[in-house]
């Protein structure tokens, strides 16, 4: 049976594995990637793991998907942004002399929508798309039932396109980016604003509630009983999905500007369906269900559109299974 090996080159990890024809992962290792030691070393790394599954399997082709944008010729990369000193590395040549096997490079997001296509949660619709919603904010897209590279294989690149005309500053030098809104990190701090707010709200109506008589006070939300630390994503989705108005706000809030960027992905692309993935996506059905909300309310839909939001299918896996594709692709 065919086998290739998906290589998932992150900021933090590697992950490797041998993948079979329907999309499984028949073997798997992880590496950490120890980018500030530059790209050589991580590389022959990932080529000594991929030796290693070639002493039990025949490997057939090798796919890379890496952050950053990704010339898909030459396999080269620019400015990754978890991986400080890798701009220019060629890694398609240099993978490709290490194991003397095929390789094919292409952006991380680009990976996960490959497998998210063919074997996860966009099987069957050539035309999908498929968003990220993590640290940071990634997209790509098929269309017509093949993988949009765009010009500069920089297509599908939600997290930069603009929300608010002349909304909060951005870290890449723009303003009211979908990126700034709905970011992990956005997130937290809003979290922790609103937590703020709320504590100071209910201590003030307390000293005044035997002026007004009968005012039921504010329940406090259970996010401001937890330390600052703990309040992460994770903690906001169980506390949203346990009924908590402030955390369901907070959620509500995230998935309308999510929606937001996906009106402007409609307009364009006219997708069956959108799978949404990445850590944020955990925060789970009050999240989808703001994100389709405003989908309906701002999107130009019509009787008889078709378009499906869904949650992703392979979870941590895609990457991995995407990539290991892109040797069987057409082109
Ligand atoms: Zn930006």
């Amino acid at each position: 049976m065919a086998l290739d090996v998906g290589v998932d080159i992150g900021g933090t990890n590697i992950k490797l594995g041998v993948v079979d024809a329907g999309g499984r992962v028949v073997a798997r290792s992880r590496l950490k990637t120890e980018a500030g030691k530059g790209p050589r070393q991580a590389l022959e790394r990932v080529a000594r793991g991929i030796a290693r599954f070639r002493e039990k399997h025949a490997v057939g082709s090798v796919g890379v998907g890496i952050a950053g944008l990704v010339d898909h010729e030459y396999g080269i990369v620019r400015v990754p942004p978890n991986l400080p000193g890798w701009h220019g590395t060629a890694v398609k040549a240099e993978l490709a002399e290490l194991t003397g096997l095929g390789v094919r490079v292409t952006n991380d997001v680009n990976a996960v929508c490959l497998g998210e296509w063919l074997f996860g949660a966009g099987r069957g619709c050539d035309d999908l798309f498929c968003l990220t919603l993590g640290t940071g904010v990634g997209g790509a897209a098929v269309v017509a039932g093949r993988l949009l590279l765009g010009a500069n294989g920089a297509a599908g690149e939600l997290g930069h396109t603009v929300i608010f005309g002349n909304g909060l500053p951005c870290r890449c030098g723009g303003r009211g980016c979908l990126e700034r809104y709905v970011g992990a990190e956005y997130l937290v701090k809003r979290a922790r604003a609103r937590v703020k707010a709320q504590v100071k709200r209910v201590s003030s109506h307390r000293d005044q509630m035997p002026l007004f008589g009968g005012l039921q006070p504010e329940r406090p939300s259970v996010l401001a009983s937890l330390p600052a630390r703990r309040l992460d994503p994770e903690a906001i989705g169980r506390s949203a999905r346990a009924g908590d108005k402030l955390a369901l706000e907070l959620v509500d809030e995230l998935g309308e500007y999510v929606g937001l960027g996906l009106v402007n992905v409609v307009a364009l692309f006219d997708p069956g369906r959108i799978v949404i993935g990445g850590g944020l996506a955990g925060l789970g059905e009050p999240l989808f269900k703001a994100v389709r909300r405003t989908v309906n309310r701002r999107g130009q839909l019509f009787d008889g559109r078709r378009l499906e939001i869904v949650g992703a299918g392979l979870g941590g896996d895609a990457g991995v299974v995407g990539a290991s594709r892109l040797g069987r692709l057409p082109g």
